[in-house]
């Protein structure tokens, strides 16, 4: 990054890099669980939840390419070996063992949660503090709420049909 756009940071750039890399190992494993989920799911409502699956992984791998064009205009390195996306995670990932509509929405909707609880202290962190970071994380955590109320929503059109 240029000399300028480095000093109107006010944090510790190396602490942003490495939650940005915990934040993309997240993504990733956002993304494969609602692809993978969209692929095996089975019973009520099978194909609308995989419609709004395909959409979240999609919006997923956007956000870690967000992160990424971030972490390398900070000067850091993302995330190069698949490995370090279980050790860096904040939300885990959960196998789609059952792969009934509600148990997968189930699995989802908790990934969000905890999705929406990262990037919210993400925007409190860079708040007033990084504004080219802070718009992105905000951008994501618009995205993550989206999200859950989707998934709510259709748990619910589930429960009374
Ligand atoms: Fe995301
Ligand atoms: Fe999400
Ligand atoms: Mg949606």
């Amino acid at each position: 990054m240029g000399t300028v756009g480095k000093k109107i940071i006010k944090l510790d750039v190396k602490k942003v890099v490495k939650l940005f890399n915990k934040a993309l190992a997240d993504e990733w494993l956002a993304y494969y669980q609602y692809w993978i989920g969209a692929k095996v799911v089975a019973g009520p409502m099978r194909e609308a939840v995989v419609a709004e699956l395909i959409e979240h992984a999609n919006d997923e791998l956007r956000h870690a390419e967000m992160l990424v064009e971030r972490i390398t205009q900070l000067g850091g390195t993302p995330i190069l070996d698949p490995k370090q996306w279980h050790k860096l995670t904040n939300c885990g990932y959960e196998v789609p063992n059952d792969p009934q509509t509600l148990p997968v929405l189930k699995q989802n909707i908790k990934g969000e949660q905890c999705a929406i609880k990262v990037y919210n202290k993400l925007v409190s962190l860079t708040k007033d503090k990084d504004p080219i970071s802070h718009q992105m994380v905000l951008e994501i955590l618009k995205d993550e709420v989206e999200h859950e109320e989707d998934l709510e929503a259709i748990v619910e059109d589930i429960k009374q049909s």
